[in-house]
C-alpha cells in the first residue's frame, strides 16, 4: 500500500497538520530535519525544497549550489507527542538530490538504495528485523544527562525492579500510532538497559524505522525525565547495548534462505550469504560498529561477538541461526550496535551477503563449542579471526576490502574517514581515568 503525493496532501489536510518536518540522515546516522507549513507541503512534494547541506556532517555544497529534498510519500506519519488540534506536525523521509537532478551521492539512504538496487538485479529483496538495546539513565539537577541508570532491574525483570514499564509502554504506544508493529520488549540484562523489538520489513523501511525508533525513544524518554541514550558502552563492567540484525532474502515472494531438505534448513543461497558476511565481517564492523565506544562493547564476557564465526546453536559467534523455518528463515548478525547509521550498515551488510552469493563463497565450518574457552591455537587451526579491537584497526581494514568501499561510496568513504580520524585524534591526547588510576601513584 503505497501513498502517493495526492494521498499525503489529502491525509494532511484531514489532520489538521500545520507543519511538516522534512526528514534526512547524515553520515554519522544523526536525523536531521527542517520544518515547512503546509502551504509549503505540495512544493516540496515535488521535490523542490532547496537547502544549504553544507554544514551537515559528510554533506557537502555542490559547486557553491543547494541541494533538493524529495519526500517519501510512503513515510508520512505524525508525531503523536505533538498536539492535535490546531497545528499537529507530521514527518516526510526525503532523498537528497543535486541541483541538476542526480542523487547526491552523500546520501545514506541513497548509498543503501543502490545495494538494494544491486540485489534486486539479482531477484532478490532484503527483510531486516533489527534489536535495538539503549539504556535509560537519570538527569542531574542541571537536566544534564548522568549514567545512574533509572533502575537496578536485570534480564526480563518486572516491576518493581523495572521501574520504566511505563516508559516503555509509552514509547511503544508512541511508535505504535506511528505505524510501528512492536513484537516485545523487555528489561535487558543491564541495569536501566531496555530492548524493544519490531517487526521486520522490507530493508528500507527498517532503515527508516530504526532512524524514527531512536528518535522517538529519546523524545519519549525525556518527557519522563529519562535520558535515553543508544551509546554502545557507556557503563564499564556492565553489558553494552547492542543492535542485533536478523535479515534474509526473499525471491518471488519466497524466503529463499529455506531448504527444507537441509539440516539446518538452510539453502546454499543462505550459506553463501554467511561466506560473504564471514568474508567482509572484519572490514564492515567501521560501519556496523562506528564509534571509538563500541569496540569497548566487543569484548569477552559480555554478550557481544568478538570472534569470526557462526553458529546455528551458540550466542557467542557472531552470526547465529535462529531456530526458525520457512517465511521466518533468517540469520542474525550480532556485532552491529546502535551507533551505526543504519543505512550505510544495511547497505554493506547486503553488500557482503551479496558478494558471497555471486562468487559461491562457502562459509567456514560451523562453531559449534564455546569460543571463549579456546585455546588461541584451537582458534588458529579452525581459522577464527577476531572482529577488530578498536575503531582504527577497523578503519584500517575497511581500506582493504574493496567490496565494502564500493558499497560506500568514495564520497561517503572519505567522509567517514575524515570523522573518525578526527575522533581519534582528539581520543588519543586525552588523558583518562584509568591512566589516573593505575598511573599517578605508581610513577
Ligand atoms: N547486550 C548484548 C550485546 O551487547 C546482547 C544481549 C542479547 O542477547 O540480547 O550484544
Ligand atoms: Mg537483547
Ligand atoms: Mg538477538
Amino acid at each position: 500500500s503505497k501513498m502517493t503525493k495526492e494521498d499525503v496532501l489529502k491525509l494532511a489536510d484531514r489532520e489538521g497538520v500545520k507543519f511538516i518536518r522534512l526528514q534526512f540522515s547524515d553520515i554519522l546516522g544523526t536525523v536531521k530535519n527542517v520544518a515547512i507549513t503546509i502551504d509549503q507541503l505540495e512544493d516540496a512534494l515535488n521535490g523542490e525544497i532547496m537547502f544549504d547541506g553544507s554544514s551537515i556532517d559528510g554533506f557537502t555544497r555542490i559547486q557553491e549550489s543547494d541541494m533538493y529534498l524529495r519526500p517519501d510519500p510512503d513515510t508520512f506519519s505524525l508525531f503523536p507527542w505533538r498536539p492535535e488540534e490546531n497545528g499537529a506536525v507530521a514527518r516526510l523521509i526525503c532523498d537528497v538530490y543535486c541541483p541538476d537532478g542526480s542523487p547526491f551521492v552523500g546520501d545514506p539512504r541513497y548509498i543503501l538504495k543502490k545495494v538494494l538496487e544491486e540485489a534486486k538485479e539479482m531477484g532478490y529483496t532484503m527483510k531486516v528485523g533489527p534489536e535495538p538495546e539503549f539504556f535509560l539513565f537519570e538527569y542531574d539537577e542541571n537536566s544534564n544527562p548522568t549514567t545512574i541508570p533509572n533502575d537496578d532491574g536485570g534480564y526480563f525483570d518486572l516491576s518493581p525492579m523495572d521501574q520504566a514499564q511505563d516508559t516503555r509502554r509509552n514509547i511503544i504506544l508512541a511508535l505504535e500510532k506511528m505505524g510501528f508493529e512492536i513484537e516485545a520488549s523487555h528489561h535487558e540484562v543491564a541495569p536501566g538497559q531496555h530492548e524493544i523489538d519490531f517487526k521486520y520489513e522490507d530493508a528500507l523501511r527498517t532503515a527508516d524505522n530504526i532512524c524514527t525508533f531512536k528518535f522517538v525513544t529519546k523524545t519519549i524518554a525525556s518527557q519522563e525525565n529519562l535520558h535515553a541514550t543508544f551509546m554502545p558502552k557507556p557503563i564499564a563492567g556492565e553489558n553494552g547495548s547492542g543492535m542485533h540484525v536478523h535479515q534474509s532474502l526473499f525471491s518471488n515472494g519466497q524466503n529463499a534462505f529455506y531448504d527444507s531438505d537441509d539440516d539446518l534448513y538452510l539453502s546454499d543461497i543462505a550459506y553463501y550469504y554467511i561466506g560473504g558476511l564471514i568474508k567482509h565481517a572484519r572490514a564492515l564492523t567501521a560501519i556496523t560498529n562506528p564509534t571509538i565506544n563500541s569496540y569497548k562493547r566487543l569484548v569477552p564476557g559480555y554478550e557481544a561477538p568478538v570472534y569470526v564465526a557462526w553458529s546455528s546453536s551458540n550466542r557467542s559467534a557472531l552470526i547465529r541461526i535462529p531456530d526458525c523455518h520457512g517465511e521466518g528463515s533468517r540469520l542474525e548478525l550480532r556485532n552491529p550496535d546502535p551507533s551505526a547509521n543504519p543505512y550505510l550498515a544495511t547497505a554493506v551488510m547486503l553488500k557482503a551477503g551479496l558478494d558471497g552469493i555471486k562468487n559461491k563463497i562457502e562459509p567456514p565450518a560451523e562453531v559449534t563449542e564455546d569460543i571463549y574457552c579456546m585455546t588461541s591455537s584451537e582458534k588458529e587451526e579452525q581459522n577464527i579471526k577476531s572482529l577488530p579491537g578498536d575503531i582504527m584497526e577497523a578503519v584500517n581494514l575497511l581500506l582493504e576490502d574493496d567490496i565494502i568501499k564500493e558499497a560506500l561510496g568514495n564520497h561517503v568513504l572519505n567522509k567517514f574517514l575524515q570523522a573518525k580520524q578526527a575522533e581519534w585524534s582528539t581520543y588519543k591526547a586525552e588523558v583518562h581515568q584509568w591512566e589516573l588510576d593505575n598511573y599517578l601513584r605508581l610513577y
